[in-house]
């Protein structure tokens, strides 16, 4: 996929998912954690995110070893996966309120599973929404 392709595709979901009114920046860069397809970082304020992925996505460079192998529609998933925090992004600020309410331990355990959670879930919406689009790429 070219860089242009990525482009058009985010695009695409933008508006799919109702995000027309946000300013998002696609950049490759590495990330952090090797494994990760993307990240989407939303301002603090205002409807903006910066969307990030490796170069590998793009087939620049090695796909981590320890990354499944490629499959179909993997980068479209990817893409609204990312969209779809940015759709959730409210629930996030909500979810900051709490911070320093909760007792250490329970505020942990709470975190991780919201975490993991939230991850899931949006995985399968992101899968059942790309299965119910005609595929783009
Ligand atoms: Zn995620």
């Amino acid at each position: 996929m070219t860089s242009k392709q990525l482009e058009d595709l985010v695009r695409l979901w933008q508006g799919r998912l109702g995000l027309e009114a946000w300013r998002l920046h696609i950049e490759v860069a590495d990330l952090d954690e090797a494994t990760y397809f993307a990240r989407a970082e939303p301002t603090k304020t205002g409807d903006e995110a910066r969307l990030t992925f490796p170069p590998w996505v793009l087939g620049r460079g090695q796909r981590p070893s320890n990354v499944l192998p490629a499959f179909e529609g993997e980068i479209e998933a990817t893409v609204v996966h990312e969209l779809l925090h940015l759709v959730l992004r409210d629930l996030d600020w909500a979810m900051e309120m709490l911070e320093g309410q909760l007792h250490r331990d329970l505020d942990s355990v709470f975190k991780t599973s919201l975490n993991q959670t939230t991850e899931r879930t949006i995985d399968r919406l992101a899968w059942a929404l790309v299965r119910s689009w005609p595929r783009a790429t």
